[in-house]
């Protein structure tokens, strides 16, 4: 990806751009920023004019043979380190290497590929990955050989906050770095690395995108939906989130929906465990759209109750179930219902814990309603 492929993030850009311009890059950057900010295209971008045989004044040249091994993220002078997990696939002593394919496979399909990505992939046993010893070890080995190319050596520790006290193995290098090295960590929380290896490298805060960097993005890319000014409130500047947004049109958010609120109703939690079984396989952006459909519903309905004609637009069973949960929606039960629903959408939002999350907002569906059935 090309520097100027990527939406927004001016700021951090030409602070980059800055180094090289200087001719002062310095060995080691940390990039600090939340889920979907693009951390990862732009330590690639960057990787890539350093890369570049071909190098103009701001980007690299796109067509060169480094660029395009970049692209591939095969530059054999390019490591991108990500954390292993030991299960029955993956031994102790499995290379990061040995995985480099499938991760290639996951970033060619999504640049802005997370950390869940790979957990899905990977399918281990102990969800907690790590970079071990043993592939620092030998990362370090490597970046005191010279570079094939004759240029830089670039590593980017894709998930640095992994890294644990392997970092320390990296406390010498980063200290007296051979030259033309450029360390890259991307962090979500700066509070998981080191403190003795944040104090040798440079800090880069990477923010989320603004809305109008997504919706140029849902445009560049051709990914408008109708639902796109949904998928860009929902967002919240996470790049990440905007395309899981998308995968949600096969999803019946009116059954699941009637399920919950019927689940609620008769406060089953037998049939919630089996409810949230079946919810835990969609992603984020499909659960804040049912949400979001959830609380359009219950407006609607409100909206009815109060006399304005709201119906026109919902389907025969959304009709169904409207006419019969009316009742339960009053002046005080639908604030209080919008309330639960808005917390559980902000709480989603802000990676939470989804089983959590419904547990709670069934016992607050189940007061609500009962609260008026007394
Ligand atoms: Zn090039």
């Amino acid at each position: 990806m090309l520097f100027s492929g990527i939406y927004g993030q001016q700021i951090v850009k030409d602070k980059l751009l800055c180094f090289i311009k200087n001719k002062n890059v310095p060995p080691a950057l940390v990039f600090n920023g939340p889920q979907g900010c693009g951390k990862f295209p732009l330590a690639i971008a960057f990787a890539r004019i350093l890369l570049c045989k071909n190098v103009g004044d701001i980007d690299a040249c796109g067509e060169c043979s480094s660029c395009l091994k970049v692209d591939k993220l095969t530059h054999p002078d390019l490591h991108v380190i990500y954390p292993l997990f030991e299960n029955d696939r993956i031994g102790e002593n499995t290379e990061s290497t040995d995985l480099a394919n499938h991760f290639r496979t996951l970033y060619a399909q999504n640049v802005h590929m997370e950390y869940e990505d790979w957990l899905e992939y990977i399918r281990p046993v102990s969800k907690s990955g790590i970079i071990s010893r043993g592939q620092c070890a030998n990362l370090i080995t490597k970046i005191y050989m010279s570079s094939y190319e004759g240029g830089y050596k670039i590593v980017v520790f894709w998930v640095a906050d992994l890294l644990g006290d392997s970092a320390n193995l990296f406390l010498k290098i980063l200290e007296d770095p051979p030259p033309k090295t450029l360390f890259i960590f991307l962090s979500k929380s700066l509070e998981k690395i080191l403190s003795t290896v944040l104090s040798r490298c440079i800090l880069i805060p990477v923010p989320p995108f603004t809305d109008e960097d997504i919706s140029e993005w849902y445009k560049r890319e051709n990914l408008l939906s109708e639902n796109h000014e949904n998928f860009v409130r929902f967002s919240m500047g996470n790049i990440y989130l905007a395309g899981l947004c998308l995968k949600s049109h096969e999803v019946n958010h009116t059954n699941i929906f009637i399920s919950f609120i019927r689940i609620s109703y008769k406060n089953s939690t037998s049939e919630l465990v089996q409810w949230l079984d079946e919810i835990i396989k969609y992603n984020r952006g499909v659960i804040l759209l049912l949400l979001d459909y959830s609380m359009k519903v219950i407006r609607n309905i409100f909206l009815s109750n109060m006399g304005f004609t709201a119906y026109n637009s919902l389907s025969e069973e959304e009709l169904e179930f409207s006419n019969k949960f009316s009742k339960y929606v009053s002046d005080t039960s639908f604030r209080k219902y919008i309330e639960a629903f808005s917390l559980a959408s902000k709480q989603i939002q802000s990676n939470a814990n989804i089983k959590i999350v419904f547990h709670c907002l069934f016992f607050k569906l189940h007061k609500i309603i009962s609260d008026i059935n007394h």
